[in-house]
């Protein structure tokens, strides 16, 4: 049966620099490879360590541990991956996102641009992310919500050639 998540909150609280509502809130201590926050918790009684993201969302979730033991991630609405900040946190389903859209690129009809309704990126974005230099496409596509898949058919053209 699985437990509670219990971190220390006074210690998890010294970790970010607290700022208004609007801002990031970014995370001053262990960063992992992908630019998340890390923290140690204890999870059924064992000593892990888990996103400091996470962490901030599932007390902004009143400690709901049907969240936590899901599959649903904390997603960021300001593609900040250090940021802690539990206004900037929502519960986001990518596996079912991924697959939604992984659906869509093995569809034979083409697609094209924002003006399709299921499309999740803007032109924008797209043209942001062609923009982005030195980050892996992993990591860029963890910062959009999007597979990494996605992110290499964007920057080889294979998706979005119209612009
Ligand atoms: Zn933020």
């Amino acid at each position: 049966m699985e437990g509670k998540v219990v971190f220390k909150e006074a210690r998890f609280d010294a970790k970010f620099i607290k700022g208004t509502e609007d801002e990031c809130w970014l995370w001053t201590a262990a960063i992992d490879k992908d630019g998340y926050g890390r923290f140690g918790i204890i999870k059924n009684g064992k000593h892990s360590t888990s996103k400091a993201n996470r962490i901030s969302l599932y007390r902004k979730l009143n400690y709901d541990d049907d969240f936590w033991f899901s599959k649903l991630e904390a997603g960021h609405t300001c593609a900040n991956t250090s940021c802690v900040n539990p206004l900037h946190l929502t519960p986001q389903t990518r596996r079912e996102n991924n697959d939604e859209r992984d659906n869509r690129l093995g569809n034979s009809y083409c697609h094209r641009g924002s003006a399709h309704g299921k499309s999740k990126l803007t032109e924008e974005q797209v043209l942001a992310i062609r923009a982005i230099n030195g980050k892996t496409h992993k990591k860029i596509a963890e910062e959009y919500g999007v597979s990494d898949v996605t992110i290499g058919k964007i920057i080889n053209r294979t998706r979005w050639q119209h612009i």
